[in-house]
């Protein structure tokens, strides 16, 4: 089997990336194993052990930013503050099912130990002072963020880029409630295991339906919350959260265990609020 890497459609955006996130040669073989810093595969890290959230900072220079006591993410959100919400629009199209169960890190937002949808070019995420190419979306289990201190089930980040190279993740937390169909999509294209991936061209995920419409959300600068922990995020999570079923819970649970960085500082960073439309292209 070969690393998800090695996959024709993921060249696009490994070219974006620089440093210690280049991808590696296609005689490379997966690893656990820690890199030499500056190497071509990026450090391992974990959600458990010597690896684990606490250690990341240290685990190579690149992922310092890990370390830092401000500007990271997910943090706890109580309420936004006061002024008028910026507008966010959404154009979310429809797109093939490119799935893999990543245990590295392989791509544009070192997002490794998730399931992680990377979406055909079209959708797009623009606010009043960029817009932003939606590139994957991925789930953490339980949620990253957490409102009034509580986190939810499951959490979905919607990753975007600009042609500048600044990043902005939309969130999604879930609750218990109706099936979701394109989770249900997922779930029965599931890898078979980490490091598989697969592509159904004729299998269509309509990503407009994963939101909420014209939906109020918190707005925040925050960072990656997976090492190198990149800063400068614009982060835009949904006030309302969406539903699953506990079947559907369970099994993306099931999958990833707990894939959740704790809460970081929010040493005084303000939250914002915004308001999100969403549409369909057709
Ligand atoms: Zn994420």
């Amino acid at each position: 089997m070969k690393p998800a890497i090695l996959l024709p459609w993921l060249v696009p955006a490994l070219t974006l990336v620089s440093g210690c996130s280049a991808p590696d040669s296609p005689a490379s073989k997966k690893t656990t194993a820690t890199a030499t810093p500056g190497s071509a595969r990026p450090v391992h890290w974990a959600y458990e052990g010597e690896a684990s959230p606490k250690h990341w900072g240290h685990l190579s220079p690149a992922y310092a930013a890990c370390d830092h006591k401000a500007g990271q993410s997910p943090i706890n959100i109580t309420q936004a503050g006061a002024g008028s919400p910026s507008p966010i629009q959404l154009n979310y199209t429809s797109t093939s099912l490119r799935i893999a169960h990543h245990e590295h890190v392989i791509d544009i937002v070192d997002n490794g130990h998730t399931i992680q949808v990377t979406v055909d070019e079209g959708s797009t995420l623009t606010t009043t002072k960029d817009s932003y190419l939606l590139k994957q979306f991925h789930f953490h289990t339980p949620s990253e963020h957490t409102i009034d201190g509580r986190h939810y089930p499951m959490e979905v980040h919607f990753v975007h880029q600009s042609a500048a190279g600044n990043f902005a993740v939309a969130s999604a937390l879930f609750v218990e409630g109706p099936a979701n169909d394109n989770l249900a999509k997922l779930i029965a294209h599931f890898p078979k295991a980490k490091g598989d991936s697969l592509h159904l061209p004729d299998e269509k995920l309509d990503l407009a339906v994963h939101l909420p419409a014209n939906a109020p959300a918190y707005s925040y600068v925050g960072s990656f919350t997976t090492p190198p922990c990149t800063e400068n995020v614009e982060w835009f999570v949904f006030r309302d959260p969406i539903t699953a079923s506990p079947d559907q819970l369970k099994a993306f649970a099931d999958r990833l265990h707990h894939n959740n960085r704790p809460v970081q500082s929010t040493a005084g960073r303000p939250v914002s609020s915004a308001t999100v439309a969403g549409s369909t292209q057709p």
